[in-house]
């Protein structure tokens, strides 16, 4: 199986090389040439299945030939060992919790995988690897703790130091080992953008620099197997099942895409974004601009004023859009359409939803679940009763509410549990470097401490 980039202006690789380059040379996204299927009998047998062996047999499908099974079946066991909760909310609508890996986000999901699959590729070529990461708050930490303890990779995490979180940085300063982490002075977009520079620059080439960020297509097919997952235990057979996605750079949402291209039966897709609504404008008016600079939500991992992986779904619908959001050719809105919905949700409708859920439901989430469930709502709102009724659902709950205290705190009144993975992160000692937001400083930096 080859992949091609979106620019198609670059030659088509197979999966090692798309998942150890990240973006592809033309600076467009790796897509597979052709999307593989899985039939009928094979989804109807995950019914029985752990979430692993799933994990196992659908990459399986885009993997075959570049990894032994054997091996693979290692890697998703080691990958998926925490659970992932269904919860049934009312009638035949739920709730899935991505949120039990160690750093309490659904970016676990990712890049625990797409670490394993890095750290299995590198052996096989004796090559080794700079991981290097701008985060706002939560990537960091997915991916620092995704490639912890494993040799031959290297992890910088970049963060601005007066923009997160004490626990999202506790969550990233506590690790040691091969992770490293450095506190700027500035803004989110000035570690991105050193980032950028250092990628950019022949002079560290040597490095082995990767960026391991929501464009590696190596984070976005261990993505496609929650829907399967959920659809195996809630779906009758050959029944369609409505999906909300919180959705922030579009890689969520891109994985679930997947999976119905792959052949799982989905009804529709319920794309959920915050203020930032540059997406249900572009899909309503097939207008696209972008939002500049983007609007800040309480769902902060979803404050993205051009989605980095919109590019790969409007090439799945047969567009071409590139890096910068120019539209080449238009997609086939009328089928997308079809397939998905999507609106916006402001802060106080996710703040109340908050409220609601629990007051009605016992339903407990946090600002990005929020979104997703008020987005499915609405969606239902639009379906003759009996068809509501009868609606086979799932809202994805993105984030664990531990994560956003104060919010919960202010809205229903207490302070949730703190999850197994998160507790005693208090005690633990931090260790972080402190940067001047400058490039030949950070340059030097690089030098010093990697020249080996
Ligand atoms: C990253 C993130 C999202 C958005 O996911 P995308 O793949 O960027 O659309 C939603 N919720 C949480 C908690 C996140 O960390």
């Amino acid at each position: 199986m080859l992949f091609y980039s979106t620019n198609l202006n670059a030659n088509q690789v197979p999966f090692p090389e798309a998942l150890l380059k990240g973006q592809a040379p033309d600076r467009g996204l790796y897509l597979p040439k052709e999307i593989p299927r899985l039939s009928p009998q094979e989804i109807s047998s995950f019914a029985t299945r752990e979430y692993h062996r799933i994990a196992c047999e659908v990459m399986w499908k885009y993997l075959e030939g570049q990894i032994p099974y054997e091996k693979l079946a290692e890697l998703t066991r080691d990958a998926y060992n925490f659970a992932v909760p269904l919860e049934k909310v009312v009638d035949r609508r739920y709730v899935i919790r991505l949120d039990q890996g160690p750093t309490a986000s659904f970016k676990d999901f990712a890049a625990r995988m797409m670490g394993r699959l890095m750290q299995f590729y590198l052996q096989k070529e004796d090559r080794r690897l700079l991981i290097l990461t701008a985060t706002s708050g939560d990537t960091g930490s997915a991916i620092a703790h995704a490639f912890l303890g494993l040799d031959r990779i290297k992890v910088l995490v970049l963060f601005p130091e007066k923009e997160v979180t004490t626990r999202q940085r506790k969550q990233m300063t506590t690790l040691g080992r091969n992770v490293r982490i450095t506190a700027l002075d500035g803004k989110f977009d000035d570690c991105q953008a050193l980032v950028k520079q250092a990628f950019a620059d022949p002079d560290l080439d040597f490095l082995g620099l990767s960026s391991a960020n929501s464009i590696n297509i190596g984070r976005l097919i261990p993505q496609t197997v929650y829907y399967f997952y959920a659809y195996s235990r809630l779906a009758a057979k050959g029944e369609k099942i409505t999906f909300s996605v919180p959705s922030g750079n579009f890689g969520d949402m891109m994985g679930g895409v997947l999976a119905m291209k792959m052949g799982l039966p989905v009804e529709k897709f319920v794309i959920a974004v915050n203020e930032n609504d540059e997406f249900p404008v572009y899909l309503k008016t097939g207008e696209y601009n972008k939002i500049e600079p983007s609007r800040n939500c309480i769902s902060s991992a979803m404050n993205v004023g051009h989605p980095s992986n919109l590019a790969r779904l409007i090439a799945l619908y047969g567009g071409i859009m590139d890096e910068k959001g120019m539209i080449h050719r238009q997609a086939d809105l009328a089928l997308m359409n079809r397939e998905c919905w999507s609106t916006s949700v402001t802060d106080d409708q996710t703040r109340q939803t908050i409220r609601e859920a629990w007051e009605q439901y016992n339903l407990l989430l946090e600002p990005h679940g929020s979104v997703g469930w008020t987005g499915l709502q609405a969606y239902l709102a639009t379906l003759d009763p009996i068809k509501k009724a009868n609606a086979l659902c799932v809202s994805l709950e993105t984030a664990h509410p531990a994560k956003f205290p104060e919010e919960i705190k202010r809205l229903l009144g207490f302070d949730p549990a703190l999850p197994p993975s998160l507790e005693g992160i208090e005690q633990k000692e931090e260790k972080y470097d402190h940067l001047e937001t400058e490039y030949q400083a950070f340059k030097s930096f690089l030098l010093q401490n990697y020249n080996s």
